[in-house]
């Protein structure tokens, strides 16, 4: 018996032992994931960058062009028509085996919700930034979003091998308009006024590229610095250290005693500094010359976190509400937690989730719960993700982005758990969402049979895109669809037609007014129908209150029936939300309202998901039915900011007076003129013609949602004049 046992014993120590190596082995390669996104203004070289990273990771065989429309990532064909990209990608190399995944997100403002959707899941980001022209605005807007989600960052500065190109003006621009600790850690290296190389302050070695390769950048060579540069490459270096001794006490004290500091202990402490936020590596390059990407690579690898260094988050119990610590070490399958930050519908397989896993392990088969609304999903099939190819995977663990199929009723920033463990994560939030569309668009099917395709499409279209919505405007037979510019509109007509085959008859872009009310209200609604055979019973009575200007809705339960089921509770918020569809005084959108629900009624077999969305449907319109003479009208007004040679500028602000343009700030730097002004989007529209004829087509733009604000009154009236 005692032999026996003993044999037992060994064999579960055995067992043991395998389990610890075999989880070691997990948690070494999630150690080795990096989560990275390329962010930046519109044209400083995202997508160029990402295919020279491809291609020199070994990820593809052959550079894809922005120019040419043959850019891996941006695999749309209105993408590769227009040379922009609008949808983010996701796809995965491998750099000094480490698994690098990647988002590539747009930058154009229409598509901010992709940039936002994309920051809430990365680790770490690459900024970039277009070597003659700085930070740019909307440098700006993604260097906030990044600061909002707290993610670590590297500044690349591209097109180094333009004229113009000034490095060490655009560090300065980090650090004073970003109010950022930038650390150079390559300088840039010129022959013959040419540049080639970077020189890298860490190594202290020179790297040069051969300008004739047509090898893309994989043929460069090492060599010692030259002398007409070390001057500068000590200034630099100084500099580097004295950073450092900032964030590691240990290089002050190599520094006192005049030692040679480690490579090894640079690193560490650039990786420390990085990871706290604390310091911004900043490296240089030309990504259409293929110049400087292999350091770019190494320092995403050495300095940018893995999930493990990210840490713990917090979600809520969907149980208890009580808060629950996510760690990214549980990699067992009962800890499963993931968040799905985008969706899309492909083509054979159907709608795809793009899942950013927090811990736990998710295997294929597997049953999750959406913790949003308790349903539970098998996962049929799991992927990892290159950018419109797939590779099925049988399993994934904390940590990884994947794509998974077989869920349904989800959306972007719902958490699927493991069933076991039901927890919800922080939801994705974007404050263009609950204002969502300032333009709108009206369009009509061309026959009968393109109705049912259209609506369908349309549905597949705003279950990818929460920044875009449509409605059915009863008066004129219209259906209206709504969304962040008229580019975004534009593609999304392209789309239906296109990927669609929808016929369609389109008319002009316009401003989506909205209204809001100024008094509190109370409403309620009974609804009581015999539909086919069965009774439909729900009463909801609410109060609305109006909300300081953008603040959205906010719809919130007041009443303490903790009985009510989850599905009921939904449909009273769908129903809430599409009452405030068509507002009493003009008929157009409420928003800046908190909704208070107080109180819910039902007979237990005689109700529906339907009676409680009509009931709270109906009485929102009673309630803001009794304050509609004291509601009033806002229109979205947009930040615009323009960089323009100094000549033109008068002429530009002169014209922006003409359109009720308030200007916020001017400034001069080099040869041109910074502006930002705030001007009603109605004055705007088609604003690329007119800067174009002002400028003589020198002056770039940007034009994003700012916010809302009360029409004047003779529009007001004029516009009153028109809906009602
Ligand atoms: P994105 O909008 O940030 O994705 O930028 P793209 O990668 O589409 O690049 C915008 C334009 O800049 C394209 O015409 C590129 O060919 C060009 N471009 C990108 N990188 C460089 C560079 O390093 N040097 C130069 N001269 N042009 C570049
Ligand atoms: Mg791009």
């Amino acid at each position: 018996m005692v032999i026996v046992n003993s044999i037992k014993v060994v064999d579960n120590i055995d067992a043991a032992m395998d389990k610890r190596v075999e989880e070691n082995i997990i948690l070494d390669n999630i150690a080795r994931i990096r989560n990275i996104g390329f962010i930046a203004h519109i044209d400083a070289g995202k997508t160029t960058t990402t295919e020279r990273v491809l291609y020199l990771s070994g990820k593809i065989q052959r550079i894809g062009e922005v120019d040419e429309g043959t850019a891996t990532m941006d695999w749309m064909i209105q993408e590769k028509e227009r040379g922009i990209t609008i949808t983010s990608a996701v796809t995965t190399c491998y750099w000094e085996d480490k698994q690098i995944n990647i988002i590539d997100t747009p930058g154009h403002i229409d598509f901010t919700i992709e940039v936002e959707r994309s920051l809430r899941v990365l680790d770490g980001a690459i900024v970039i930034f277009c070597g003659v022209n700085g930070v740019e605005a909307q440098s700006e807007t993604v260097w906030m979003q990044a600061n909002k989600y707290n993610v670590p960052r590297i500044a690349f500065i591209n097109k180094m091998d333009r004229e113009e190109a000034d490095f060490y003006n655009v560090v300065k621009q980090i650090e004073e308009k970003l109010s950022a600790n930038p650390l150079i850690v390559t300088l840039p290296y010129y022959e013959d006024g040419r540049f080639c190389g970077v020189i890298d302050l860490i190594k202290m070695k020179l790297f040069v590229w051969d300008v004739y390769d047509n090898e893309g950048g994989k043929k460069y060579v090492i060599l010692e610095i030259p002398t007409e540069y070390k001057d500068k490459v000590i200034e630099y270096r100084s500099k580097l250290l004295e950073k450092l001794s900032d964030i590691e006490d240990s290089i002050v004290e190599y520094y006192l005693k005049g030692e040679d500091i480690k490579e090894s202990v640079i690193i560490n402490t650039v990786r420390k500094g990085t990871m706290s936020g604390k310091l911004i590596p900043v490296l240089c390059g030309s990504a259409l010359k293929n110049i400087g990407i292999q350091p770019l690579l190494s320092s995403i690898v050495w300095y940018l976190p893995s999930p493990l260094d990210r840490g713990e988050i917090i979600a809520t119990s969907s149980s208890t509400k009580e808060e629950v610590i996510i760690s990214p070490w549980d990699i067992d399958k009962n800890k499963f937690c993931g968040l799905v930050f985008k969706l899309q519908n492909f083509p054979y397989i159907g709608k795809l989730y793009f899942l950013r896993i927090y811990s736990g392990c998710l295997k294929s088969g597997q049953v999750v719960e959406n913790s949003s609304n308790l349903r539970k999903w098998r996962i049929t099939k799991m992927y990892r993700l290159h950018a419109n190819y797939r590779e099925e995977i049988r399993e994934a663990y904390s940590g990884d982005i994947v794509g998974v199929i077989g869920p349904k009723d989800t959306y972007t920033g719902d958490t699927l758990c493991d069933d076991s463990y039901s927890v919800m994560l922080e939801p994705i939030y974007t404050h263009y969402r609950c204002n969502a569309g300032v333009v709108s668009l009206g369009i009509e099917p061309k026959s009968k049979a393109d109705i049912e395709k259209l609506f369908s499409s349309l549905e597949t279209i705003k279950d990818e895109d929460p920044t875009f919505s449509y409605r059915i405007d009863e008066e004129t037979n219209q259906i209206v669809l709504s969304g962040m510019g008229e580019l975004h509109l534009e593609i999304i007509v392209d789309r239906l037609r296109r990927e669609f085959n929808v016929g369609i008859s389109v008319g002009e872009p316009q401003v989506a007014y909205k209204e809001t009310i100024t008094e509190k209200t109370v409403g309620e609604s009974a609804f009581e129908k015999c539909i086919s055979g069965k009774s439909h019973y729900a009463y909801v009575k609410l109060e609305i209150l109006p909300l300081d200007r953008d603040r959205g809705v906010e719809i919130i339960n007041l009443f303490s029936d903790t009985d009510v089921p989850p599905l009921y509770l939904q449909a009273v918020t769908r129903g809430v939300k599409n009452g405030l569809e068509k507002g009493i005084r003009a008929g157009f959108q409420i928003i800046d309202v908190k909704v208070n629900i107080i109180e819910v009624r039902w007979k237990e077999k005689d109700t529906s998901e339907l009676s409680f969305e009509i009931a709270a449907s109906l009485a929102v319109k009673d309630a803001v039915s009794k304050v509609a003479a004291s509601s009033i009208i806002l229109e979205p007004i947009m930040k615009l900011d323009i960089i323009s040679p100094k000549e033109y500028i008068g002429d530009i602000m002169s014209d922006l007076n003409t359109r009720n343009g308030k200007i916020l700030h001017i400034e001069d730097k080099m040869e041109r003129s910074w502006l930002t002004a705030l001007v009603p989007l109605r004055t705007v529209f088609g604003y690329a013609t007119i800067l174009r004829s002002l400028s003589k087509g020198r002056a770039i733009y940007t034009l994003e949602p700012y916010g809302h604000d009360r029409v004047r009154e003779e529009l007001e009236n004029k516009l009153l004049e028109m809906y009602v």
